[in-house]
């Protein structure tokens, strides 16, 4: 079966019967990793943003190592907006694709300063106006930020949603679309920062290791794809 396929025979189950499954993964993944939230660091929703067009293609420690002096350094949108190009790639250097990043902030933030009014916005509609901020990075501020019931899909998210069974979509709008109709808007952000833990633990997008998974016996994958398990619960 080619892999599309085996997404679409794993996405079967009627939307209740995935909501009940929801449930019960959250349910056991509080449970292993308890206190579980974003892990970059941030005070503000401008600092939030940031540290998101930064993490692009790099590790959230990386960012707040780096993000550590810059807040302090740069604190408004005029900030970030007036300083010298230059001086802010080699501050950003180490996070990699310095200057796409160092240019993506300064046009963020001066089309924060000349459209809100100096403010991070809060709506979807208005977050996508700003240079460079798609769907995931707007919800992930969203529902970070502001405690909006927001789903950011990023890879982990997108690749256990679809080994969950929850989506059998490639496209992010869409897993995006089909999670907000399973997850319950008070757990959202939450289901989010589960799903990222356990993609970077155990859930490895080549090696996923079910055999060790707390929520294996509520995942089709390691049937699908003929995984042997041995029960650890
Ligand atoms: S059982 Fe395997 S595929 Fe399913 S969530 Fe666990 S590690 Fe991922």
């Amino acid at each position: 079966m080619m892999a599309r396929q085996r997404a679409k025979a794993r996405g079967r189950g009627s939307p209740e019967e995935k909501q009940r499954r929801v449930l019960e993964v959250i349910r056991i993944l509080v449970r292993t990793y308890p206190g579980v939230t974003l892990a970059l660091n941030f005070t503000t929703p401008l600092e939030l943003l940031i540290a998101l067009i930064l993490a692009a293609q790099c590790t959230d420690e990386r960012v707040n190592q780096v993000t550590a002096n810059l807040f302090r350094k740069y604190r408004t949108p005029q900030a970030w907006a007036g300083a010298d190009r230059a001086v802010l790639e080699e501050e950003i250097r180490s996070t990699g694709f310095f200057r796409n990043k160092a240019k993506a902030i300064q046009e963020c933030c001066r089309t924060i300063v000349t459209r809100f009014e100096g403010r991070v916005p809060r709506a979807l509609e208005d977050l996508l106006i700003l240079p460079g901020v798609g769907r995931k990075t707007a919800n992930i501020l969203r529902g970070n930020a502001y405690g909006a019931p927001a789903i950011g899909v990023d890879t982990h998210v997108a690749r256990l949603a679809e080994r969950l069974g929850l989506s059998a979509e490639t496209d992010p709008d869409k897993i995006e679309l089909d999670l907000n109709g399973l997850v319950p808007d008070k757990e959202k952000v939450r289901f989010c920062h589960l799903l990222q833990t356990h993609g970077r633990g155990i859930c490895l997008a080549r090696r996923p290791n079910c055999p060790a998974c707390p929520i294996n016996q509520l995942c089709p994958y390691p049937v699908a794809a003929a995984i042997p398990l041995t029960l650890t619960r």
